[in-house]
């Protein structure tokens, strides 16, 4: 997929990470972080764990204030608060290990809340806009249902269908896989294709290598909050340029 068109030239990068840094505490857990991602451009974040990569996307969301740096999307700087936030976080979408549904309501309910009360979408604009997304992750046959009906690998593509109706601009995937069956990963990892193929920008944590290859256009490896590599995925699998990176390669290939 690296032959997708990305960005030209002279138009700014969809996500502007620059400079950021991050800190609990007296605790330093991003160090000088920048990356630019193009629009339709598919990065996926490795690291081992405590690396920083959940701090990352956070931060990139807004669910995390930074301590220093800038964080744009589409050109906009993240506001620390407000309405504006909002909106703001809703450009950049975002899907947890733990589809965090909320377990009272349908799942076209669940699909539907955010574009109804964010978006100020009507209540059928959204519903229809929800069908369509059910049909597309697969469950179109589920919109009455509850959470607890179904399985993890539904309940997760339920998520990527609920962070789709909010329009974003950008999707966030934090270890999207890492919570569910083995044999429930695919049928989550075939929707994020599907994305790809489609231009959908995204940004992916994730320990499925094989994924990664086939999906990625760039890889990003951090270590202990720092990006220490950035590559190709062909480049950064055939020839990691660290030690670090050759280290965590070969526990978890
Ligand atoms: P990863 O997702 O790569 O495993 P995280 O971003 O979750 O890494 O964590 C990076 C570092 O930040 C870790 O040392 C973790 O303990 C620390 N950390 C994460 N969240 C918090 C928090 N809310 N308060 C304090 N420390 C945190
Ligand atoms: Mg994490």
């Amino acid at each position: 997929m690296g032959s997708r068109p990305h960005s030209g030239e002279s138009r700014p990068p969809l996500v502007r990470i620059a400079g950021v840094n991050k800190y609990f505490g007296d605790t330093q857990v991003l160090h000088d972080v920048s990356l630019d991602i193009a629009a339709g451009e598919v990065v996926v974040v490795i690291g081992p764990s405590g690396s920083g990569k959940s701090t990352l996307c956070r931060c990139v969301n807004r669910l995390e204030t930074i301590s220093s740096g800038t964080i744009t999307i589409d050109g906009v700087p993240l506001p620390a608060e407000g309405r504006a936030l909002a909106r703001l976080r809703a450009d950049a979408g975002m899907v947890f290990q733990s589809f965090n549904l909320f377990a009272h309501l349908t799942i076209l309910g669940n699909i539907t809340l955010g574009p109804v009360r964010v978006r100020g979408l009507s209540r059928a604009e959204a519903e229809d806009r929800g069908l369509r997304l059910l049909a597309r992750v697969g469950l179109a046959d589920k919109a009455d249902a509850y959470p607890a009906q179904l399985s993890g690998g539904q309940q997760q593509r339920v998520a990527i269908a609920r962070a789709l109706a909010m329009d974003p601009k950008v999707l966030l995937f934090d270890e999207p896989t890492s919570a569910l069956d083995p044999e429930m990963i695919q049928e989550v990892l075939d929707v994020l294709v599907g994305l790809a193929a489609e231009g959908m920008t995204m940004i992916i944590v994730t320990h499925e290598m094989g994924f990664a290859r086939q999906a990625a256009d760039r890889v990003v490896f951090m270590d202990d909050g720092r990006i220490v590599e950035i590559a190709t995925a062909a480049d950064f699998f055939a020839s990691p340029q660290t030690e670090r990176a050759v280290d965590f390669l070969s526990r978890i290939l």
